[in-house]
């Protein structure tokens, strides 16, 4: 489950981020997660409560924003929205997308004490 792997990365960046600001504790994790960045917010969720056990993160609230994705669709030269990157394009059925919104995740910001 890459989930598992995604939940330490995170980890490790809020822990870094904690310690460089003198924080005791993280209470707070805000993380972006695009349509199209092949994350599935619930598993992401389970894995993280299962990874913050101990760390200065244990007990923190993550808030998860699911942002849209889009494409750019070279036959309208215009961009379109889409749910996957399996998806063609809404408007003309091709299939000449290349993905330029929602295709990451990444840390918001987070809250300390
Ligand atoms: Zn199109």
């Amino acid at each position: 489950m890459h989930e598992m792997a995604l939940a330490e990365s995170v980890l490790d960046l809020v822990e870094n981020a904690a310690r460089a600001d003198g924080a005791r504790r993280i209470t707070c994790i805000r993380l972006e997660i695009g349509a199209l960045a092949s994350v599935v917010p619930e598993a992401l969720r389970f894995c993280f409560d299962a990874v913050v056990r101990g760390s200065l993160a244990d007990g923190a609230r993550l808030e998860i924003v699911e942002t849209p994705g889009s494409a750019w669709c070279f036959r309208c030269a215009a961009t379109v929205p889409i749910a996957s990157l399996a998806d063609a394009c809404p408007r003309c059925a091709g299939a000449q997308l290349a993905p330029s919104g929602g295709s990451a995740m990444r840390v918001m910001d987070i809250e300390v004490d």
